[in-house]
């Protein structure tokens, strides 16, 4: 019999657990039925189990007509044949009635599918389980959504009800291949590397500079904790501590608000060595990568390319290039130079003046200079263009017919900001009608290296902020303008890139108090006294050290190509940062704060409400 569309997904899992598990680990393949009294799981049946009595559970998937259904579990769909005999009345009667969704205990005989109804499609399809006995465990009420995978249901449904969203085919995948990566990098790295793996604490102390922490009230009047934006703090001093190679699973906390595709707590694969400099965490990572990296999703070629902060922001106008296609920024001021165009004389007249274009090839549905099939150029700029001008620009660009291209002309770092989103938002046009440009099935690794260590804050320029964080030491070679002009100072801090997102950042660490000191009071005007403890610490000895951090939600999410960091996280929060399923944050009684010495001042709309 054929399988209806919504089985698909499942009915073409090849034992889920089992075939992850194949692609993720050396080690033998693990047993699933220990410890339970199920015989089999509903992916494991073949031909080669014809005659054996089994025990199966699982949820009921599909019922017809009272003949048979279909029931799933972790590992695939079995079918089963309800038996219509007046001896197995009762059976028939259980499982004809049982709602979709219920759950099943059902034991029964291994068969072959009569000629002609196997199901090539899917790994059990060469049998069925005729059923002899069968219990319902738990009977499933109304369900708010049907669990199928293809029907769209609103993410905030899913996301109430997010114990049935998991058990969705494509939530199970994608939790199950984010436990295999996992397993891999811990092997990697404790097993053949000699890491250690070490928890730090969740409640901590305010971190100067970066993003903004969660406060946690303490029983102290006035005194609160706070959760750690990352173990930064900790896993340096670990290394003060001799602990020389350090890794955790780390959960992170960062109250940044409403964002797109941001959790106010996220996972870090957060590592820490010791005597280790730039290029030894660089060749650590691709090897970790390459180890950990799923098989179904092809292999990892190292070492990974590598570039400038400013190569990236000049070629691509972002320190997080997509290098899976091209159009690429060209500067072109040189050649209207020497045009008597006044809004182009006026943006070079500026210092770091300048004109920039990229050139969207087939992009002659979006706009502005087109090249015509005769040869010349559709655009505003003509008139200032003679035909020899024309030609040379065509040129210069590498236009071919109906290519578009984007000018931008002012200051170096927004001309290449503004034309790095036009380059994106391009490709998403071409994209949409019908190019493909970025094939998600392609993985393009990247690191981006010298990154200034100060940039202005965005707020006010004129103070400094640390690119990265304040720990990161400067570029040795640039070590001493640290004390004479710290914004030409590069630093010591990567970034990993993956098809446009950053996966990673980490740096090279200031492991001097003195220079440790300077850069906290002198240049960040932070409060040293908050960091008294790590400023003690480097002074004891502390060796040189570096490390880094890869975001694993996001490299999950990029692996298996889900649209949102949330589709690989089995509990997430809202985009307002609500857990939808238990409503938190809740409020709390006045009681209960007491003893934290608060008391919340309502704003006077809610406390209306809260009095009506
Ligand atoms: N703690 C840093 C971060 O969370 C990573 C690092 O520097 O190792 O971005």
């Amino acid at each position: 019999m054929a399988l209806p569309r919504l089985l698909r997904l499942w009915a073409r899992a090849p034992g889920l657990g089992r075939a992850l598990h194949r692609a993720g680990s050396a080690s033998v393949a693990p047993d699933f039925n220990s410890f339970v009294t199920r015989t089999n799981t509903c992916g494991e049946l073949r031909s080669a189990h014809v005659g054996q009595e089994v025990t199966l559970y699982g949820w009921i998937q599909y019922q017809r007509q009272g003949l048979f259904l279909v029931l799933r579990d972790f590992q695939g769909l079995t079918q089963v044949i309800i038996p219509q005999d007046e001896a197995h009345s009762h059976v028939k009667q259980l499982l004809s009635n049982a709602p979709v969704e219920s759950v099943v205990r059902v034991t029964g005989i291994v068969s072959p599918r009569p000629p002609g109804q196997e199901n090539l499609k899917m790994p059990t399809g060469d049998i069925e389980v005729k059923a002899e006995t069968a219990e319902i465990l738990n009977s499933c009420k109304k369900l708010p959504f049907e669990i199928k995978d293809f029907i769209k249901k609103s993410e905030a449904l899913r996301m109430q009800y997010r114990y049935l969203d998991l058990r969705s085919y494509q939530l199970q995948y994608n939790l199950r291949l984010r436990s295999q990566i996992v397993m891999r990098m811990r092997e990697y790295l404790c097993n053949l590397h000699g890491f250690v793996d070490v928890e730090t604490p969740t409640l901590f102390k305010r971190t100067p500079g970066g993003a903004k922490e969660f406060l946690v009230p303490s029983r102290e009047a006035g005194k609160f904790y706070s959760l750690p934006q990352s173990p930064q703090q900790f896993k340096q001093l670990l290394m003060v501590g001799g602990l020389d190679r350090y890794f955790q699973v780390a959960r992170c906390y960062r109250d940044e608000g409403s964002r797109p595709d941001r959790q106010p707590e996220f996972t870090q694969i957060d590592i820490e060595m010791s005597f280790v400099d730039q290029a030894g965490i660089q060749r650590l990572i691709e090897g970790l990568l390459q180890y950990s990296w799923p098989e179904e999703r092809g292999c990892v070629t190292t070492p990974f390319p590598s570039m400038t902060y400013e190569e990236a922001l000049a070629e691509y106008g972002t320190d997080k290039p997509d290098t899976r296609f091209g159009m690429k920024i060209m500067d072109i001021s040189d050649f209207l130079r020497r045009l008597d165009i006044q809004f182009v004389q006026n943006a070079l007249s500026y210092p770091r003046g300048t004109v920039k274009a990229i050139c969207i090839p087939q992009g002659a549905e979006i706009m502005e200079i087109i090249r015509r099939p005769d040869g010349s150029l559709k655009s505003l700029l003509t008139k200032f263009l003679g035909e020899k001008q024309q030609s040379e620009l065509i040129q210069a660009l590498n236009m071919q017919v109906d290519d578009v291209v984007l000018l931008a002309a002012g200051e170096h770092k927004q001309v290449c900001s503004a034309l790095g989103s036009l380059r994106l938002e391009s490709a998403d046009i071409l994209e949409a009608a019908g190019l493909v440009l970025r094939d998600p099935a392609t993985f393009h690794f990247l690191w981006v290296v010298d990154f200034p260590l100060f940039l202005p804050k965005e707020e006010n320029p004129t103070e400094l902020e640390s690119a990265h964080h304040p720990f990161t030491a400067p570029h040795p070679s640039d070590t001493n303008l640290l004390y004479s002009d710290p914004t030409k100072v590069r630093s010591q801090h990567y970034d990993l890139v993956l098809n446009g997102s950053e996966v990673g950042g980490g740096s090279i660490r200031i492991h001097s108090a003195e220079q440790q000191r300077f850069v906290l009071e002198k240049v960040l005007k932070e409060d040293s006294e908050v960091l008294s403890h790590l400023l003690e610490a480097l002074e004891f000895g502390a060796p040189p050290h570096g490390g880094i951090a890869l975001g694993l939600d996001r490299l999950i999410s990029l692996i298996v190509d889900a649209p949102s960091i949330r589709d690989v996280i089995a509990f997430p929060k809202s985009f307002r940062g609500r857990d939808l399923m238990g409503s938190a944050p809740d409020y709390v009684t006045p009681e209960e704060l007491e003893p934290y010495h608060i008391q919340v001042s309502w704003p006077l709309a809610e406390k209306e409400a809260k009095q009506s």
